[in-house]
């Protein structure tokens, strides 16, 4: 552990000097100022740990179904560099017992070392909630290539629009339940000046929340494209609604087909989408524009957070890896009645959830599908998935308006 500390903490210094250099005296006084901590610290607690603990029994998420008295002791003393503690990252988890449409994490991460230095509660967390994958003793794959993607166009009668999202978030500085109002607003400021560099197609402009009138927000949310008002308690209870609107908006390209939402629930989300049911030419777009802003990011000497157990680093352990959830709005009233929908779903690694977001419930027989998996298989691999998967759930409801009966395919093997 120490030594892939010593080398977040030296790529960070890098950071900071050359943030300097570009203009930000922000970020490299924080990252200067920041080593008078080391990572496992211990903190000063004036009650044993037994009498902290946290009344988890009526919790389903995956958080409560792992922390246990003796990890609770032996890590509810330590603390990242950056001072973020596991009582900060359980939070919300301990706040929201369940979700009435998915099993939740229960646990955040505020800054790139807390998925080492709580490592003993958020592997089997991880382990559990990526379909066995186990950061131990597995290496994460990447692969952009969406040459590689095969019969990625749906039919339109039944897909209403296609989607593709990742999150990015940006080394050096903490994420969102634990970042400071400077640190936030230097995200935005880096990200903004990098996806100034966008050419072409994805040539576009950023919206700031602050400078939106309510009713301009409304309609982006009710077009889908922009991250709902901070509604929801897992996302207060783990501290990223702080100071909203503050340093938060949205960055499109001027069809609106790529977007970047910034310092939601993470530092980035890259997305690409668009009407309808080409999602080989929404994969495309993805692919490219991600590259570019990668690229463009590191041009002003900034990188994202990544490590080949976990691939990119994210706020939430569910989006560890590819961070990738890939998605339509499809209509499907007869299959989404029928009470084989959930094991189908399941057995495809798929999730359903409603069209106006994660909180909400599916309406009209009209549901968001999209991959369940973000951890140990590619990009390719999970938009491959969904896409196959989705022509099944197509083929179902097309069996059902004739009459005709459907079979619970087989549980995918995994890649
Ligand atoms: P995310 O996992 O990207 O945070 P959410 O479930 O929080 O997704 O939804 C965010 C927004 O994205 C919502 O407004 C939702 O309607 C929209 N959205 C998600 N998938 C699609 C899709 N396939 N087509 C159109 N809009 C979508
Ligand atoms: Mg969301």
């Amino acid at each position: 552990m120490a030594s892939s500390f010593s080398r977040i903490l030296s790529s960070k210094r890098q950071i900071g000097i050359l943030s300097l250099v570009g203009g930000s005296v922000t970020a490299g006084y924080l990252l200067q100022h920041r080593d008078h901590v080391s990572a496992g610290m211990p903190v000063r607690r004036v009650y044993p740990s037994s009498a902290e603990y946290p009344d988890l029994r009526k919790h389903n998420n995956c958080m409560a179904s792992n922390l246990t008295p003796a990890i609770y002791t032996k890590l509810s003393n330590k603390v990242t560099p950056n001072g973020y503690t596991l009582d900060q990252a359980i939070q919300t988890g301990v706040d929201n017992p369940g979700h009435p449409f998915i099993k939740t994490v229960g646990m955040v991460a505020g800054d790139e070392e807390t998925y080492e230095v709580f490592a003993e509660l958020l592997d089997p967390i991880i382990k559990e909630r990526h379909n066995g994958y186990d950061p131990k003793v597995m290496k994460h794959p990447t692969d952009l290539d969406s040459s590689k993607i095969q019969s990625g166009n749906f039919d339109d009668r039944y897909v209403l629009s296609s989607r593709v999202r990742t999150g990015r978030s940006i080394r050096g500085l903490s994420l969102p339940p634990a970042c400071t109002r400077a640190e936030r607003r230097e995200v935005e400021r880096v990200a903004v000046d990098a996806l100034a560099g966008l050419k072409d197609d994805l040539t576009g402009r950023y919206y700031s929340l602050t400078e939106m009138t309510d009713k301009e927000q409304q309609q982006l949310i009710d077009d889908h494209f922009l991250f709902d008002k901070p509604v929801s308690p897992l996302l207060t209870c783990a501290g990223m609604a702080r100071d909203w609107p503050d340093a938060r908006g949205i960055w499109h390209n001027n069809d609106k087909t790529f977007l970047i939402w910034i310092n939601e629930e993470d530092h980035t989300r890259v997305i690409s989408m668009e009407k309808g049911g080409n999602m080989k030419r929404v994969f495309d777009r993805f692919c490219r524009g991600l590259k570019e802003v990668e690229r463009l990011i590191q041009e002003k000497g900034w990188e994202f957070m990544w490590n080949e157990k976990l691939g990119y680093i994210l706020t939430c352990p569910s989006n560890l890896g590819t961070g990738l959830r890939a998605g339509v709005h499809v209509k499907l009233p007869l299959l989404g009645k029928d009470i084989r929908f959930s094991k189908i779903l399941d057995n495809l690694r798929l999730q359903k959830r409603g069209t106006g977001g994660v909180d909400t419930a599916a309406v009209g027989g009209t549901f968001d599908i999209s991959n369940l998996d973000r951890l140990g298989q590619s990009e390719v691999q999970l938009v491959q998935t969904v896409i196959d998967g989705v022509n099944y759930l197509i083929e179902c409801e097309k069996r059902l308006e004739k009459g005709q009966d459907i079979k619970v395919p087989a549980p995918l093997k995994q890649k």
